[in-house]
C-alpha cells in the first residue's frame, strides 16, 4: 500500500507539473522560456497523463482566453456545464474560429508536436495520446510491478481532471473571489489551487495570463512558480514573466485592495 501512495503522490505532483508548468504556462503562454529538452521534459510529463495533443490544448486554451465566456469560449459555463466540463473534448474536430496554423503557430512549427497532431484530425491524435499512455503504464509493468503501473495509471487519470474541473469550478464567481475586477467570470478558488498546484488563482490568470506567477499574495500558494523560481535558480531560464513585478494600475484593484506589487 505504501509503494501504490508513494507512486501515486510523485506520478501526480510530476505530471501535474507537466500540464501547469509544461503546457499551460510554458507552451500556451510562453511565460518564461528554457531551453527545448527542459520544454518536452514537461511537456511530455503532461502529454503521459492523457492530455493530448500539445498543439491542440494549446488552441483550445488560447481561444479560452481570447473569447473567455462568450459563445465562442470553448468551455465556459455560462452556455451549460456539461459542454464545459467534457462536452467540447468530444468534438472530432475544430472549431470554424480555431485554426492551430493561426493560434498556435509557434508550437505548428516544432516537428514533434506536429507529429502528435496528427494533421489535425482530432480523433486519431487522441488515440495516439491514448496508445503512448498505456505503452508507457505497460514498460512501468515490465521494470517495476503492477502496483506501480496502476498508481502511475490513476494518477495520470487523476491528473487529466485537474484541467476539466478547473475550467467549471474557477468560471461560476459564487464558487470563489476576485482579486481583480474583471468582465469574464474567472475567480479565484483555494483547494483548486491546492490540486492544480496554483492554477485554482485564475481570477488572477485572466487578469496577468503572460505570468509566470499566479499566486499573488503570500497565502496564494502557487507550487509551479516555486518550480520555476527554482529551475531560473538553477539556470534553466532564459526570460520570465512576472505579474507582481508590474505595477498595478488603479482600477485594476478591487475595493479590498488586495493587490500589492511588490515594485
Ligand atoms: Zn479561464
Ligand atoms: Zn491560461
Amino acid at each position: 500500500m505504501i509503494d501504490f501512495l508513494v507512486v501515486f503522490a510523485v506520478s501526480y505532483l510530476l505530471h501535474g507539473l507537466g500540464v501547469t508548468v509544461g503546457y499551460h504556462r510554458l507552451l500556451s503562454h510562453r511565460s518564461f522560456s528554457c531551453p527545448k529538452l527542459v520544454e518536452y521534459f514537461w511537456v511530455f510529463l503532461g502529454y503521459l497523463s492523457f492530455e493530448g495533443s500539445p498543439i491542440w490544448w494549446a488552441t483550445i486554451h488560447r481561444a479560452h482566453h481570447h473569447h473567455v465566456d462568450t459563445p465562442l469560449d470553448p468551455h465556459s459555463p455560462r452556455y451549460g456545464l456539461r459542454k464545459a466540463h467534457i462536452g467540447w473534448i468530444l468534438r472530432e474536430s475544430y472549431e470554424a474560429h480555431m485554426d492551430p496554423y493561426k493560434q498556435a503557430k509557434d508550437l505548428v512549427r516544432d516537428p514533434v508536436y506536429r507529429f502528435l497532431e496528427l494533421n489535425g484530425n482530432l480523433l486519431h491524435s487522441h488515440l495516439l495520446s491514448y496508445a503512448i499512455n498505456i505503452g508507457f503504464r505497460l514498460i512501468i509493468f515490465a521494470y517495476f510491478g503492477w502496483v506501480a503501473a496502476l498508481a502511475s495509471l490513476l494518477a495520470g487519470i487523476a491528473v487529466l481532471q485537474i484541467p476539466l474541473m478547473l475550467n467549471v469550478v474557477c468560471h461560476i464567481p459564487r464558487l470563489g473571489y476576485k482579486n481583480f475586477q474583471s468582465k469574464d467570470d474567472s475567480v479565484n478558488v483555494w483547494w483548486v489551487a491546492l490540486l492544480a498546484m496554483g492554477e485554482g488563482w485564475h481570477n488572477n490568470h485572466h487578469t496577468y495570463p503572460g505570468s509566470a506567477r499566479t499566486g499573488m499574495h503570500p497565502f496564494e500558494i502557487d507550487v509551479s512558480w516555486l518550480v520555476i523560481s527554482l529551475m531560473d535558480k538553477l539556470g534553466l531560464v532564459s526570460r520570465i514573466n512576472d505579474a507582481a513585478k508590474l505595477k498595478a494600475t488603479s482600477n485594476e484593484l478591487t475595493k479590498n485592495k488586495r493587490w500589492r506589487p511588490s515594485n
